[in-house]
């Protein structure tokens, strides 16, 4: 276990100038989507995730019940997070637009097992602050995964001139907790919020889900407000990301709709504003996971959220 977080350096410091002229280069010829893909790939934000250090957490982890975001309970790998893009401010359509994401889990957790195990109050019960996330059968962490996508996912946003926000970027030991992810959010007034994960199913368990808030009124939790949105937000984000990815809904969650609605989830039940889960496969498949550690499927998988959530904040 030789994970350095905040010792980490940070990704900006080992870009060359040559890299940053490179993306800019390209910045001027090529349009769009592409663009962000480009800029990405010069600044060294790909890498290939593969598989990382498997480590003895990795493989003494307790059995995962069938799926879903917060029960995928296998300890993940720590795999240092991958370089950032810092894409400009953009002028594009989303400007004015407030977008959260929420990379699940946190590269740390598996070292803060007291820490994340505490409760917390998510309105309807009480639960753990947060949970290590799952790994692939070969090491690769789901918050490796999960940080990874939301970098790419930011780049695309932040090109579209939305303010993008992350909940953490390993740049903290551990978390935050559940509801804490959920009042980053609310805090950030955001229009629009998405956490990214990655299930901890069974073999042969394949395919994405989007995980929406099903309607609960109980203690802090009052999801009245949001679960229309969030359903029309998980829509379009189901759908585009089916189309970039050719990935195919969840054959063993959501009747194959790709859509599951939960009320035991804090993170949504405390959110206040539009807010869905998205699972994008399963790491413990291996068909899955030969998608999941690929760095082009992965800048497929953030472009399709990027795009379900530029059709939501278009309205
Ligand atoms: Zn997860």
């Amino acid at each position: 276990m030789s994970y350095t977080g905040p010792e980490f350096d940070p990704p900006h410091l080992r870009r060359s100038p040559r890299r940053r002229t490179l993306a800019v280069a390209l910045a001027a010829l090529v349009p769009g989507a592409l663009l962000g893909w480009l800029a990405y790939e010069a600044l060294g934000g790909s890498g290939d995730g593969g598989p990382g250090r498997v480590t003895e957490a990795a493989s003494s982890g307790q059995a995962s019940p069938s799926g879903g975001a917060d029960g995928d309970g296998k300890p993940a790998a720590p795999v240092p997070p991958s370089a950032t893009a810092s894409a400009p401010a953009g002028t594009g359509s989303l400007k004015g637009k407030v977008v959260v994401i929420d990379p699940g889990h946190n590269p740390g957790n598996a070292e803060h097992t007291a820490e994340i195990n505490r409760q917390v109050d998510v309105g309807t019960h009480r639960k753990e602050c947060d949970t290590t996330g799952t790994s692939t059968n070969s090491g690769y962490s789901e918050a490796a995964f999960t940080l990874d996508v939301a970098h790419r996912l930011r780049a695309l946003l932040q090109r579209q001139g939305a303010t993008v926000r992350l909940t953490q970027d390993a740049d903290r030991p551990y978390g935050p907790c559940v509801d804490e992810r959920a009042r980053i959010g609310n805090a950030a007034h955001a229009d629009a919020v998405v956490s990214i994960h990655a299930d901890g199913s069974g073999s042969g368990n394949r395919g994405f889900h989007v995980i929406l808030p099903g309607e609960v009124h109980e203690g802090a939790a009052d999801t009245r407000a949001i679960v229309g949105p969030s359903r029309d937000l998980g829509k379009l984000v189901a759908a585009d990301f089916g189309r970039v990815t050719g990935s195919a809904p969840s054959n063993y969650l959501g009747d194959g709709t790709g859509l599951v609605t939960r009320e035991d989830l804090g993170g949504l039940n405390l959110s206040t504003v539009p807010k869905v889960f998205i699972e994008c496969g399963n790491m413990r498949d291996s068909k899955d996971a030969a998608l999941l550690t690929s760095g082009a499927w992965r800048q497929r998988a953030a472009q399709g959220i990027s795009e379900g959530i530029v059709s939501f904040l278009r309205g």
